[in-house]
Order: C-alpha cells, then sequence, then structure tokens
C-alpha cells in the first residue's frame, strides 16, 4: 500500500481511501448510511462534542464517506482541510453566511455564475455591501477596497463568457489588505489549476461538474489552503479561538455554516462524486483537447460570429490562461451569425445535448440569454456581454471528428 504523499495527482488519488485502513480491506471508501454513532464510554461522547477528541456525532456534521471525499478533494487542491456540502452553491452560501457580518464589504467578479451572483445581492439586503467589479484587472478590485472590506470573490474563468480573473494580482492585494480570497475553481478544477499558488485562501469546487463529472451527482466543496491569518479576522467568535488558529476559519464555517444551515452532502452522492473524480485528469485532458479543435473549427466558420475560448490567441486573457493553467478548459461560448436562429441550431444538433450542466463527459449546449441569466434581465446582460444568439459549450470527451461533423451539419 502507497503511503507517500509523494504519489502523482492521480496515483494520490486513486489510493487515497486505503491509506485510511478502511474496513475489510476494501478498495472503495463504503456508503455508510448511518446518521447516529455509539460511544461505549459516554465520557467519549462529551469528548467529541468538545471538539477535544476526535469522532462522529451527528450525520449533519460529519459522515465517514463524506469525510473520505474531502480528504481526496484536499490533496487534489493541496490545502489543509476540506469541508463538504450538499451542493456548489450551499459551498458558497454557508461559508459567507459564516464569515460575514452586517456592515462588511466583499468585492466580487461582475462575471459571476448566475446563482452566486443572485446570492450576493441577497446578501445584500442584510446588510452587507456588495461591489462587483470586472476581476480580470485586479486594479478593479483595488479601487473599491475599503475599511469595512473582508472578503474578494472570483471565478478562475467566467461563465459564458470566459473571462480569466487576474488571479496573481488579486492574491498579491489579499495578502497586502488582509483579506480572505475565495476562489471558485469549478471551471479549471485542480488539475488544471490550484488557487493555493496565487494565495488563495479559500477555494470552491462545485463537484456536480468535472470533478464528479458524470451529471449523476450533485455536491460541493469548500478547501481551505492554511494561507489566511485568522487571528486579525474580527469576525471569528471567541468559541472557535481555540487551538490551531490556521483551523478557525473552518472551525466557524463548520459549526456556522454546515451544522447550523445543514446543507450537508449525502453518503451516496459523495460515493458517486469519489468515483468519478478518479478519471478527473483524463476526461478534462480530453475535453480540454477536443474544446481547442472545435473552438478553431468554430472561429473559421462563416454562420459564427464570435467565439470565446481562452485557449485561442485572440482571446484577451489568452497569455494568462497560457501561464496560470494546464490547458484553457473544456468551457466555450459561441455567438452565431445574426441570421441564424439559436434555437434552430440548436435542434439540428444530433449528438450534443440541450442543457443546463457543465462538466458532463458528454457535450452540452444552452442559449445562455434564454435560460440561466434570463432572471437578470437584458441590461445586465448586455453589461456581461451576453447577446441571444450566444450558445454556451460544456465541451465532453465525445470522439473529436464526430462533434465537428455535428456542428459542421448544424450551422450549413
Ligand atoms: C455550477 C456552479 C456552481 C454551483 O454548483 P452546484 O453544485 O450546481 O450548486 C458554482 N460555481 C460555478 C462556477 C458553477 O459552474
Amino acid at each position: 500500500m502507497s503511503k507517500s504523499d509523494k504519489d502523482g495527482f492521480t496515483t494520490g488519488n486513486l489510493h487515497n481511501d486505503r491509506r485510511d485502513k478502511p474496513e475489510h480491506g476494501v478498495l472503495h471508501k463504503a456508503i455508510h448510511t448511518s446518521v447516529a454513532y455509539s460511544y461505549d464510554d459516554a465520557r467519549d461522547l462529551a469528548k467529541v462534542f468538545q471538539g477535544k477528541m476526535p469522532g462522529y456525532n451527528y450525520g449533519r456534521q460529519q459522515n465517514p464517506t463524506v469525510n473520505a471525499l474531502q480528504s481526496r478533494i484536499t490533496r487534489m487542491e493541496g490545502g489543509l482541510t476540506s469541508t463538504a456540502f450538499a451542493t456548489g452553491m450551499a459551498a458558497v452560501g454557508s461559508t459567507l453566511f459564516a464569515l460575514l457580518r452586517a456592515g462588511d464589504h466583499v468585492v466580487c467578479s461582475a462575471f459571476l455564475f448566475g446563482n452566486t451572483n443572485s446570492l450576493m445581492n441577497t446578501f445584500r439586503n442584510f446588510g452587507i455591501e456588495v461591489s462587483f467589479v470586472d476581476t480580470t484587472n485586479a486594479e478593479n478590485v483595488n479601487a473599491v477596497i475599503q475599511d469595512n472590506t473582508r472578503l474578494v470573490f472570483t471565478e478562475t474563468i467566467a461563465n459564458p463568457v470566459t473571462q480569466v480573473a487576474d488571479l496573481e494580482g488579486i492574491g498579491e492585494l489579499c495578502k497586502q489588505h488582509k483579506l480572505i480570497y475565495v476562489v471558485d475553481n469549478t471551471m479549471t478544477s485542480p488539475w488544471l489549476f490550484q488557487p493555493k499558488t496565487v494565495h488563495a485562501s479559500f477555494i470552491v469546487n462545485s463537484l456536480t461538474k468535472y470533478i464528479g463529472g458524470h451529471g449523476n451527482a450533485l455536491g460541493g466543496m469548500l478547501t481551505d489552503t492554511g494561507l489566511f491569518d485568522w487571528t486579525e479576522f474580527p469576525n471569528i467568535l471567541d468559541l472557535y479561538k481555540q487551538g490551531d488558529p490556521a483551523m478557525w476559519g473552518t472551525t466557524q464555517v463548520r459549526k456556522k455554516g454546515l451544522r447550523d444551515f445543514g446543507a450537508t452532502l449525502g453518503p451516496e452522492a459523495a460515493h458517486h462524486l469519489a468515483v468519478g473524480s478518479e478519471t478527473l485528469p483524463m476526461r478534462m485532458d480530453r475535453a480540454s483537447q477536443n474544446a481547442q479543435q472545435l473552438a478553431e473549427f468554430c472561429q473559421a466558420h462563416p454562420h459564427v460570429k464570435r467565439v470565446f475560448f481562452p485557449g485561442l490567441s485572440t482571446h484577451p486573457q489568452y497569455d494568462r490562461a497560457k501561464r496560470l493553467f494546464k490547458k484553457p478548459g473544456a468551457i466555450m461560448s459561441i455567438e452565431l451569425a445574426d441570421d441564424v436562429d439559436c434555437f434552430d441550431f440548436l435542434n439540428k444538433l444530433r449528438c450534443v445535448v440541450t442543457s443546463s450542466n457543465l462538466g458532463d463527459t458528454r457535450t452540452l449546449a444552452i442559449p445562455v440569454a434564454h435560460t440561466i441569466f434570463f432572471e437578470m434581465g437584458a441590461e445586465r446582460r448586455a453589461s456581461m456581454g451576453i447577446g441571444d444568439n450566444l450558445i454556451r459549450l460544456s465541451v465532453g470527451i465525445e470522439d473529436i471528428e464526430d462533434l465537428l461533423a455535428d456542428f459542421a451539419q448544424a450551422l450549413a
């Protein structure tokens, strides 16, 4: 049995569960469905509740199957520890809920995932100030930092126009101003990019997308990189200022976020996500490669007006994406020519599926303005560069010849 932390990304991932002496020598961590845990000595139960002894008390807070998945993702991200949630949104929402207070100020990307954008607006109703800025340039973040700024939130590659954030520049700023730096790594996944390298404090991954990878289970993960100094952060309750200060933030998220809000990841979903995660590098490499070829094909096609993909040399952050990410990812958008009806185009596709998800093994396409970004209205859409004929593609791992043929016939 390998116990070496020197194992590569995939080797370590595949054998991670076995290192923890699993029951009966099983290769997969078992799906533990028990909600409660028993103790022979009642004093031990008390110690677990008081945080004086590691152990399980109740399924809303901890579960062995979920813990195994947390340990895998921590390894993938090179982090200190991770906390799983029922969905990616639960991870984002519970974290902000646990760490922010009325009167705080948050800076976030103006090109956020639609539901995260909506959530940020909800926090405004609870007395938290939110500034939306173009995070492709750290100067825009710097310009809005105030005394009460506590946290900066950005995604690596934005959806659907694929802007690549100034991840290094914002990391420097956060370090300098002692701000919590949250990077949503969903679009890149830890295989293409590790936000710890740009000094992120927390990393969010929607496991529903590339890490699970098959569109068959929801999940979210918050990974603490251990880089943030919690001793100077004003919102940590005295109750949680115990033990290693590196854990204070995560402790508060686990108590106030996971325990009190209760958006817990279930063991069955954790199992599906863990199995899916085993092939993350292979899927991501193949999908990225397919996306590159498809982007080049679409860019040369007369019925496509514009292609948004960080792997094209015409992309405004092409150099940055190349420097930071192993590959440019598999999310791209195409703006069809004005005389092409986007619904007719989608209906003609044979192997590409019209669907809202992303990060599946199958290629998925969605008319953005009419669906996932419909609720925010035409004005905000225009400001985000989202036209009515924009199609977002989550490129899958099909044979590239079939994808190119499908696009060729649907665009003809
Ligand atoms: C999908 C997604 C989320 C939310 O994840 P769910 O698991 O669907 O809740 C958050 N951020 C990004 C970038 C996403 O694509």
